[in-house]
């Protein structure tokens, strides 16, 4: 196995980094590009050895990290964004190349995201300070300590926009950090190591080890020496990791699957609701916020349809390379299989495919949206992660928030109507996370961000992410 690989002229180590240093495996796994099936290369294939050593290093290093200066920490956070910035053109193409998503919001959307997911949790620590107040003449001060080794799993639909969202508050916090990638997309993490050893990390405090969750997994989230578990991925694999983290009592931070809806009452601008709809096969269907369920108002439904497959029918789908590209393909075969599964078992139940319905060449799958679906049905209930939406009609508020509510996840939810009460009515009764109204997918790292029911346990964003890689202590003092 080669140590490194060459991918869209970009070089890339394919090993472990541990304590500052690369480490080989002696097993591997292989990595293909969603894009024409190639192989990539092998990967550093770790276990419960390389959890180990990796989890080592992160506690040794953590004591020097933690108490390191909040504004050296900063520091050091703003030379990694800058290092983020330097690459974005390699990150960027590097990630299209693994995941499949598109080069063109990977150059000017997400990899500035991943620098200001550095610069922001830098800043935001600088201003984290609660004010002292007292009790009876003693003063209480309030204290945001490190809290430790922290554990961070993340899948491959946005592999480095998410890992980033919780490697920077918890390297803010003061915390070490052993990161885990997705195995369908490993490559951005081991250049992210690169780029922080570079911005003068120290060796240690970040570690990136490359496997599948299943051999890898256990041994990092059930040692007793870690401090927080932040996982990013599907609803079966965060139960495997609660019961895991279980035998230490570790904190979990827990974001996770969705269904969300995007309600669309016939008072909407129905132009933006359509807008709104076919934004939900960004990134091929592959975003755990995406509004896969259309609940449309009845006197609308069938104009909005007409001009949602108006729309959708102009959609460019191909190569995510391409500039003029807008859907690419899925990330993997077995991804793909579980998509048409989906689709094909709701067509025998009943539902109709207005627009696709089946596979495209390659790892593409056509956008599918589904119509004359039961609210109990598998396509109406679970996720399925693919371009695949369904369109439901309701009459009424009371029945869009039946709709809307009842299913076991309760991430986000998108309301289009052009009535400001009938917004503020709706939200308050809708269960999710997020809510937009008449936008989507606006965020702000400073908003809380994460989901209810099966969605997720826990928030992070802002200040609660720095709730959750911390110990708040108390110090009380007499006068
Ligand atoms: P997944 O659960 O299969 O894998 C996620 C990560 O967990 C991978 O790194 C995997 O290797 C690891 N893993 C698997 N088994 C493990 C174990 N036993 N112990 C430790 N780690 C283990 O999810 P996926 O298919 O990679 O990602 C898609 C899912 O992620 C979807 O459900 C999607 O909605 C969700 N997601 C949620 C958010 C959010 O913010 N709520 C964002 C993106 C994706």
């Amino acid at each position: 196995m080669s140590d490194n690989i060459s991918v869209a002229g970009v070089s890339v180590d394919t090993r472990h980094w541990i304590g500052g240093r690369r480490i080989a495996s002696a097993g591997s796994f292989a990595d293909h590009s969603p894009i024409d099936g190639s192989l990539l290369g092998e990967i550093a294939r770790g276990g419960p050895a390389e959890a180990e050593a990796a989890v080592a290093a992160a506690r040794d290093a953590f004591p020097g990290w933690a108490t390191t200066p909040r504004a050296e920490r900063a520091r050091i956070l703003h030379a990694i964004a800058d290092g983020v910035d330097k690459r974005i053109e390699e990150l960027a193409i590097v990630e299209t190349t693994d995941n499949g998503a598109l080069l063109r919001s990977h150059r000017r959307g997400v990899m500035p995201r991943v620098a200001h997911n550095f610069r922001f949790f830098a800043d935001w620590l600088l201003r984290l300070d609660h004010e002292d107040f007292e009790t009876r003449g003693h003063t209480n001060h309030v204290s945001w300590d490190p809290a430790g080794p922290c554990v961070l799993i993340t899948p491959w639909n946005a592999p480095l926009m998410l890992a980033t969202w919780k490697v920077a508050p918890a390297l803010a916090a003061g915390n070490t950090v052993v990161l885990k990638p997705a195995e369908w997309s490993p490559l951005t993490a081991s250049l992210l190591a690169d780029v922080a050893a570079e911005a003068g990390l120290p060796a240690g405090v970040l570690n990136v080890v490359q496997g599948y969750g299943s051999e890898i997994g256990d041994a990092l989230t059930s040692h007793p020496d870690v401090r927080r578990i932040s996982f990013t991925g599907s609803v079966p694999t965060a139960k495997r990791i609660a019961a895991s983290a279980a035998a230490n009592l570790t904190p979990l931070s827990l974001e996770l699957g969705g269904k969300s809806p995007l309600l669309v009452f016939a008072d909407a601008d129905l132009d933006l609701a359509v807008d709104l709809a076919v934004e939900q096969y960004d990134n091929a269907g592959q975003v755990c916020l995406a509004a896969t369920r259309l609940l449309v108002e009845e006197p609308v439904a069938e104009e909005f349809t007409r001009r949602f497959v108006e729309k959708v029918t102009a959609l460019r789908q191909g190569d995510p390379r391409d500039e003029g590209t807008d859907i690419g393909p899925n990330i993997h075969p077995r991804q793909l299989e579980k998509i048409d599964g989906f689709v094909q078992r709701a067509l025998a139940a009943g539902a109709r495919a207005v627009i696709g319905g089946q596979r495209g060449d390659g790892q593409y799958y056509a956008p599918t949206l589904l119509t004359d679906v039961e609210q109990d049905w598998e396509i109406v209930q679970e996720e399925v992660f693919g371009p695949v939406l369904t369109l439901q009609t309701f009459a009424g508020e009371d029945e869009a928030e039946r709709l809307a509510n009842d299913t076991r996840f309760g991430l986000a939810a998108t309301v289009a109507t052009g009535d400001r009460e009938r917004a503020e009515r709706v939200t308050a009764r809708l269960v999710a996370g997020t809510v937009w109204v008449n936008c989507f997918f606006v965020r702000d790292l400073q908003a809380p961000f994460g989901g209810s029911r099966q969605s997720g346990v826990g928030r992070e964003g802002g200040t609660w992410s720095f709730d959750f890689y911390c110990d708040l202590k108390n110090t009380v003092t007499a006068p």
